[in-house]
């Protein structure tokens, strides 16, 4: 999914169980299972060579990256103090993600960078439809604001 989606999740799960211990694997696990939902990403066609790595790049840096702070911060910190719960479950979120960089973008292509990114794409499910699979992000995203 988009980084709106796992940062908002990651910052629900870490903000309603405080011990990391419990929400950091929670928070990654939550990453999976939304990426086994058919969905619309900025990395759709990218594999496929559909969409060049720059403009997959561009679309992360200025439109899902920084979106996602600003989601996490109207949900949840917004006119409340500094939590750091919120901001580490964003992050953890997000992890997988961030792993996976060095594979797509940068051509890593070893241990354990490889085997992640091997992990990762065998529980990805994406579609090509943007409606159908953006309306699966903003369904998660409404469900954290509603029950945060
Ligand atoms: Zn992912």
């Amino acid at each position: 999914m988009l980084s709106i989606a796992h940062g908002a999740t990651g910052a629900f799960i870490a903000s309603k169980i405080p011990n990391p211990l419990i929400s950091i694997p929670l928070v990654l696990l939550s990453h999976y299972i939304e990426d086994r939902i058919p969905h619309w990403d900025v990395g759709q066609g990218l594999t496929a060579k559909k969409k060049s790595r720059k403009a997959a790049f561009l679309q992360e840096l200025f439109f899902d990256f920084p979106l996602s702070i600003i989601i996490v911060y109207f949900i949840f910190q917004a006119g409340h103090p500094f939590d750091w719960r919120v901001w580490m479950g964003w992050f953890v979120g997000l992890t997988p993600d961030f792993l996976e960089f060095p594979y797509l973008f940068m051509d890593a292509r070893f241990f354990p960078i490889k085997q992640l990114a091997a992990f990762h794409g065998l529980v990805h499910r994406s579609t090509p439809h943007k409606l159908w699979g953006l309306l699966p992000q903003l369904l998660v995203i409404l469900l954290v604001i509603l029950l945060k």
